[in-house]
Formats: structure tokens, sequence, C-alpha cells
């Protein structure tokens, strides 16, 4: 998981390996399970403090569970807007939120934690800075730090390298790493060949 928060919550909609998609999030087990996975980054990424991830993961009911789809919904269909003029991911593109939707959502969910920067200097090393949070409650920090990853990667430059994969059947997004690469993985590239391979002897054929 070093894809960034925004990134890991978008992809819990995934290919399932077998022409269809998989949903991390669709049952309280599954988002237990995501959670306890994605438990190491959270931890890193939510503000100081206290924050047991993986006791959050064993905790989870099915109302965090609807607020991380929620969430994931905003992040999609800004991430869809993100990749314009490219297509947006197969998984949801004719159910997206519209924008002020998408927009609103994100911001609440980053309200819900009011933080406070701190500056430390160690006597080695450079300064830093800390989040610092007002509230305790640890699904309110979980949710913000995922709207603040999201309004983060967003207003960052990594967002210019975001692509939906346009091999068959894939729905991810991905951060493209090299000029011209167009798929999430070579696995999607050689079947993205190969069906245009296809294509192109039936309109031989034809
Ligand atoms: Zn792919």
């Amino acid at each position: 998981m070093e894809r960034g928060l925004a990134l890991e919550l978008a992809s819990t909609i995934r290919h399932d390996g077998d022409g269809g998609v998989a949903d991390d999030l669709d049952t309280l087990d599954g988002t237990k399970r995501w959670l306890a996975e994605a438990a190491p980054v959270l931890a890193e990424h939510v503000t100081v403090g206290v924050f047991d991830a993986e006791r959050l993961a064993r905790e989870a009911d099915e109302e965090l569970r609807l607020a991380l789809v929620a969430l994931r919904e905003a992040v999609r269909a800004l991430f869809a807007r993100a990749v314009r003029p490219g297509p947006p991911s197969p998984a949801d593109a004719q159910r997206l939120l519209p924008l002020d939707e998408a927009l609103s959502r994100i911001n609440a969910a980053a309200a819900l934690e009011p933080v406070t920067p701190v500056l430390e200097w160690e006597v080695e090393g450079p300064p830093a800075v800390r989040q610092q949070s007002a509230h305790p409650a640890p699904r309110e920090r979980l949710l913000a730090a995922l709207a603040r990853a999201s309004v983060g990667f967003l207003t960052g430059p990594e967002r210019e390298r975001l692509r939906a994969c346009t091999a068959p059947r894939c729905v991810r997004y991905f951060l493209k790493s090299h000029g011209r690469q167009e798929w999430c993985k070579p696995s999607c590239g050689n079947r993205a060949r190969a069906a245009r391979h296809y294509r192109r002897q039936r309109s031989a054929d034809d």
C-alpha cells in the first residue's frame, strides 16, 4: 500500500479476476479486512496521538462501512473528472455523483476533524510538522484522514498522472509511471493488445 490513501480507497472497487467487478467494501467483513490490511498506512496518515487502526478494523460497524462507501463514491467521481479527457473507470461511469455533491462530501468528511499543525524540531534533523487532532474519536479521524488525503491528491502533482486503465474488463485507476502508459499492469497491456489485434482481424475479415 504505497499508492496513497485516496487511491487505496478508490481501488476497493476492482476487477475480480473473473470478468466482473469486486467491491472490498460491499460487506462489513470485507470492510474490516480492508481496514486491517490498510491499518499501517492509515496509522501513518491520521493525526498524531493514540490511533488504534487495528482495533478500529475489528470494531467497524455498518455505519462506518456506509460512510466509507459514500466517501469512496465522491473520490471516484472526482477521479473520473481528473482523468478527462481520458475515459473514467467503467465500474461506475454510468452512476457518478454530480460534482458539487462529490465536493461537499469530501469537504464534510475533512471537516469532521479540526487539526492544528504542531512544529517540532529535534536537536538532529530538519524541522517537521505534525498534525494534532482536536477530536480523539477514531472513526472521525479515519474519515477525515481519507478526505484530507483526497484533497491533497487532487490538488497535488500526482493528479496529472492519474489514469483509468483502458484494458478490457479492468476498472482500476492508477498512477502512470512513464510517458505513454495506458494500462495499470503488464497483464492488462497484454489483454488490451490481444483485444486490439482480434478487432483488427475481424475488421479485415469483413
Ligand atoms: Zn488494468
